[in-house]
This record gives C-alpha cells, sequence and structure tokens, in this order.
C-alpha cells in the first residue's frame, strides 16, 4: 500500500498543496473562498490548481467556484463529521473524522454510520487518540484516480468486522481492515502538512501545542 502521504499530496504542486491548505482552514471556520483567495499572488494557477484537484476528487467547488470542500473537510452534507470544541465539522469519509482529529491532536468526536445496519457509531477521540472499541475501517487500497470516488467511497467504519465482511469481500478486494488506533496512526501522517502549517491557524484551544508536525 503506498504511503499515507502520498494519499493527500500525491503529483500536487507546491501551488496546489498550499491552496489546499489554505482551503482546508476556511472550510474548518465554515467559509467558502474561491481559489484565487486562497492564493492571492497567483489568481490563474490558483484556478488551474483548483480545476486540475476538482477533477481528481481531491477538492469540490460550488456553482460560484467556491472551495466547499478539500483534503477531506466539506460544507456539504455527508453522513460523517467530527466535533470538535462544540462545532460539527464534516467530512467525506469515516477515514477522515478519524483522521483529522487525530492529526492534529484534537479531543473530538468522530460521528459516522455502519454501511451495513445504518447504526449510529460515535468514536471518542482524547488527544488525538480514539478509544478502543470493536469498530473496524475499511482502508481501500485500489489505485487512486478520484480520490472522493476511489477512496472516500468506501473507507466506512463498521460496527465489527462482521458487518465489514457483509459489504467487503476482504479475500478479493483491495484494501485493509484496520482497528481505530491504526486508522488514527495513519491519519497522523496523511494530514501531517495540514497540521504542521495549522499550529497556530486553526482552533486555537490549548490541545493544538501539541499537534507534533513530525513526518512519519
Ligand atoms: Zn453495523
Ligand atoms: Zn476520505
Amino acid at each position: 500500500m503506498p504511503g499515507m502521504s502520498r494519499l493527500l499530496d500525491d503529483g500536487l504542486s507546491d501551488l496546489a498543496l498550499e491552496i489546499a491548505t489554505a482551503g482546508f482552514v476556511a472550510l474548518w471556520d465554515g467559509r467558502a473562498v474561491r481559489p484565487e483567495e486562497l492564493a492571492p499572488r497567483h489568481p490563474r494557477r490558483a484556478r488551474r490548481e483548483m480545476a486540475e484537484m476538482v477533477k481528481r476528487g481531491r477538492a469540490e467547488v460550488d456553482d460560484g467556484d467556491r472551495v466547499v470542500g478539500v483534503h477531506g473537510l466539506t460544507l456539504r452534507p455527508t453522513r460523517h463529521c467530527f466535533v470538535h470544541a462544540g462545532r460539527s465539522h464534516r467530512t467525506w469519509c469515516a477515514f477522515d473524522a478519524i483522521g483529522i482529529p487525530a492529526a492534529l491532536a484534537l479531543d473530538a468526536e468522530a460521528q459516522t454510520t455502519c454501511p451495513s445496519c445504518d447504526r449510529a457509531l460515535h468514536i471518542a477521540i482524547r488527544g488525538g487518540q480514539p478509544e478502543g472499541s470493536d469498530n473496524v475501517l475499511w482502508l481501500p487500497s485500489a489505485t487512486v484516480r478520484h480520490l472522493m470516488v476511489d477512496f472516500c467511497a468506501t473507507a466506512d467504519l463498521y460496527c465489527g468486522r462482521d458487518h465489514l465482511e457483509q459489504r467487503i469481500d476482504t479475500a478479493r478486494a483491495e484494501g485493509e481492515v484496520l482497528d481505530l488506533s491504526s486508522a488514527a496512526l495513519l491519519g497522523r501522517e496523511g494530514w501531517v502538512d495540514v497540521a504542521g502549517y495549522l499550529g497556530g491557524f486553526v482552533g486555537g484551544g490549548p490541545t493544538w501545542g501539541r499537534v507534533n508536525p513530525m513526518r512519519m
């Protein structure tokens, strides 16, 4: 399986990563911002880079070309979110709902549903570490051309392995079954750039001092 650090930044230019990270900060505050506002010094390139990210399922924009989703955070309704400091942040998938608080060392609660039985699953996360439980995550590892379609669409959390196997043929499908602490570990790797950058920008709570931007 390719390293998680490649999942978010695979083949993206420095400017695209800068836009993605700035877009993530805006979404954290619930703001939808046009790409040229995210990189004011390079407005035309910013629009081009954003169009490329949208094409590859790594960002989403609304009718007014404002960024409404990037790096797993979205303003669109989905069945996945995490609640931090009394605010709900929606995500593209269950992996994002666990991985983002893990990478940012947050106290949070990830909320999602089991695709097999529709049960609501609530995962308590303390300082980025999810509480132990029988829940398991399906981590798809097939080639990712469109991040939301090829990865997020099936990166779900299940009540337990039995419910996962009702939906996924683990002998044939490309991917891995992970427990919550392994999912958190991969999340820290996946959002390491965002975590390093966000230090002073987002949240502002005491937990932010614990963000460790070290590469894994
Ligand atoms: Zn279930
Ligand atoms: Zn995702």
